[in-house]
């Protein structure tokens, strides 16, 4: 057996996004899974906090338990910027060669973190579902699961010689940890070195879009629409079922790459991560890609027409049969369900 080297130099970092002085809920839920890496390899939990007057923030990343926040302080960097960011960060990797660094797959984190690991010259592994430390050949090593082969499989990637190990994690996969009492740790500030060629792309004013409906990650019920739903000619049905549960519609990434979804509608390891009471599959295939989007769904009721399909491993409730049929019916009894109620 290999034991952690206790002596806790080794650090693992987590990046505590931050945007208009709100910490970023999946920087504190890569904390959770941080300290329960930290404990087997025997090392220190940090933090990087990037931004301007961000010393409340650096007290609140303390309450969760980190030891150290590196705190980059500059009111050139109140807003983030691709190029400065990247470079600060950057910097700090190369000065302290942390062993572990992780990023929520956000859209600052999917942005921010390849540029780091570019400039540091080590891998990075992106949206992983799951995140584990195993011996590998005698080390400690970050064992990054990601679905692999298509969505069929889980596949763990591993970085044995380049430092530090680095991976992005959607928001939802993991949950954020109770706050600590008394706890204790140090904020660092860090004071940055910035150039002009830092700011040859400069952000000079954030504004915030208008949401039109309610995020799909807050729904107590989703119903995603798979490929399938192309038979039915359009979401009118599956809208309608939504509406009468009071649900967010989803779907899978055919449905976005057809105009039919947004973005911020796409369920899965490159789209959203959500945990409803009740998660409806409609004419999607349940490839592990998508199926890892609603792990922690309560109740998982599917509907597609071909009985060998992936999703019914998943599903508490299948039915198989052709959405035409069934979605009408399923539509009526859960009409009647709720008159009855
Ligand atoms: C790196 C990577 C990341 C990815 N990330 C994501 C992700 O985040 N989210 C995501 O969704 N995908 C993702 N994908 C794609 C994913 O692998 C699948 O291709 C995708 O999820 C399949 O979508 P689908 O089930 O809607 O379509 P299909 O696999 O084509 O399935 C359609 C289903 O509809 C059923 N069907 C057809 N007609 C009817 C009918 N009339 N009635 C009932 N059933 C019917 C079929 O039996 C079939 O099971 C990713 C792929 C890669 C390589």
């Amino acid at each position: 057996m290999v034991r952690p080297d206790m002596s806790r130099h080794k650090e693992i970092w987590v990046y505590a996004e931050q945007t208009a002085g709100h910490l970023a809920r999946v920087g504190l839920e890569l904390l959770g899974k941080a300290s329960e890496l930290s404990d087997k390899l025997g090392a220190g939990l940090a933090c990087v906090l990037v931004g301007y007057r961000g010393e409340k923030l650096a007290s609140e990343l303390l309450s969760y338990g980190v030891e150290k926040v590196y705190f980059v302080d500059d009111p050139k960097l109140e807003h983030y910027q691709n190029q400065a960011y990247a470079g600060v960060v950057a910097d700090l990797v190369e000065e302290h060669r942390p062993e572990i660094f992780l990023f929520g797959a956000t859209e600052m984190g999917e942005d921010l973190a390849p540029c780091i690991a570019a400039k540091v010259g080590t891998g990075l592994t992106a949206h992983c579902v799951d995140l584990r430390i195993e011996d590998c050949d005698g080390a400690l090593i970050l064992h990054q699961t990601v679905p692999g082969w298509g969505g069929g499989k889980r596949v763990d990637i591993i970085c044995p010689r380049k430092r530090p190990q680095m991976a992005t994690v959607k928001p939802g996969v993991f949950t954020v940890p109770r706050h600590k009492r008394n706890a204790g740790g140090k904020i660092l500030r860090v004071t940055p070195q910035l150039h002009e060629k830092h700011f040859r792309a400069r952000t000079v004013e954030v504004q915030k879009g208008q949401a039109c409906e309610r995020p799909v990650e807050e729904a107590e019920v989703v119903v995603a629409a798979g490929w399938g739903v192309n038979s039915l000619g359009s979401l009118d049905l599956v809208r309608e079922l939504s509406d009468l549960l009071r649900g967010a519609v989803a779907g899978t990434r055919p449905l976005l790459d057809k105009g039919l979804i947004t973005q911020d509608r796409m369920i899965g390891q490159s789209g959203k991560v959500v945990g409803p009471n009740l998660f409806i599959s409609l004419g999607a295939s349940g490839a592990m890609h998508f199926s890892t989007g609603f792990e922690r769904a309560k109740f998982v009721l599917a509907v597609d027409q071909n009985p060998q399909a992936p999703i019914f491993q998943v599903a508490d409730v299948g039915i198989i049969g052709d959405l035409r049929e069934v979605l009408p019916c399923l539509i009526e009894e859960f009409r009647k369900l709720k008159k009855a109620m």
